[in-house]
């Protein structure tokens, strides 16, 4: 399988959609908002550094992060492909991975694209709040995400399309989980013909 890079912004089902396509196709899945999760878990020196940034709404270091993606790459099991589900979210870290993965004889694959309107957005987080209690999952830190992803994350979109592996579902015309899962689904398979 094409390696797939989840594109969206913060709340869009990057983390749920991944998990389904990984399921479906046995592929390979690396959250790094979850790597990073398990390190301030495990009370690490590098969770303590994420925290600092996670709990303000601000993205880690490019440096660091990139180190961190190509560690959690080269340990994955090879062969069947990888999600990946919050990564890249810079320019800088755009460019580390097509490197990355070129040194290694790979490709960047396809990257899926994710529209979610604003407002659906921040309903979903703070109902989220109230299940998974998410430290950054708050509204004066959910709107700093949504300032950074427009910053910061958003015009990577146009990176990818210029590197021709651009495929955008919007929520708005898919309307339910399955109705999105079902587009993503197809686009993958035909893909991977
Ligand atoms: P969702 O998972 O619901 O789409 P999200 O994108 O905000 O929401 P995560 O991907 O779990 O959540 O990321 C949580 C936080 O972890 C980010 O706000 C950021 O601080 C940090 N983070 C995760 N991935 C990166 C990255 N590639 N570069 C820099 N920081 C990151
Ligand atoms: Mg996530």
């Amino acid at each position: 399988m094409k390696n797939i890079i989840i594109f969206g912004a913060p709340g869009s089902g990057k983390g749920t959609y991944s998990a389904e396509i990984a399921e479906r196709y046995g592929m390979g899945h690396i959250s790094t908002g979850d790597v990073l999760r398990a390190e301030i878990k495990n009370e690490t020196e590098l969770g303590k550094i994420a925290k600092g940034y996670i709990d303000q709404g601000q993205l880690i270091p490019d440096e660091l992060m990139i180190d961190i993606l190509a560690k959690t790459y080269d340990a994955q099991p090879q062969g069947s492909g990888v999600i990946f589900d919050g990564f890249p979210r810079t320019i800088a870290q755009a460019e580390a991975l097509k490197q990355m993965l070129a040194q290694r004889g790979h490709e960047l694959g396809m990257m899926i694209e994710l529209i979610v309107s604003e407002e659906v957005l921040m309903a979903r987080l703070l109902r989220r709040a109230q299940i998974e209690g998410r430290a950054d999952d708050n509204e004066e830190t959910i709107r700093k995400r949504f300032a950074v992803y427009h910053s910061q994350t958003e015009p990577l979109s146009k990176w990818f399309a210029a590197e021709g592996i651009r495929h955008t579902f919007d929520w708005s015309i898919c309307k339910t989980k399955e109705g999105m899962l079902e587009a993503i689904f197809q686009e993958i398979e035909r893909q991977n013909k």
